[in-house]
């Protein structure tokens, strides 16, 4: 069984809306949001989490530490 993540969480507070996170997965599972956020951001939304091999790439590559991966 390929490893799953439960939940990912983006700290709206945390996050800048760089998309750092979004270049790094190889998985294609998250995307910029459509909405923008009060500070004019696009933050990241979970697109697929079906696809997500619990890398961690989007969370170690994050300058902020506002993406987080939960694992069962
Ligand atoms: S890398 Fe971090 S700060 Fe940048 S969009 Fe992703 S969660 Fe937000
Ligand atoms: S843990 Fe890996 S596969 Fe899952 S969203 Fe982050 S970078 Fe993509």
């Amino acid at each position: 069984m390929p490893r799953r993540a439960d939940k990912i969480v983006v700290d709206p507070r945390l996050c800048k809306g760089c998309h750092i996170c979004i270049s790094v997965c190889p998985h294609g599972v998250l995307q910029a949001s459509d909405k923008m956020d009060n500070r004019g951001f696009h933050i990241p939304v979970v697109v697929d989490l079906e696809a997500c091999r619990a890398c961690r790439l989007c969370e170690l590559e994050c300058p902020d530490f506002a993406i987080s991966v939960h694992t069962g």
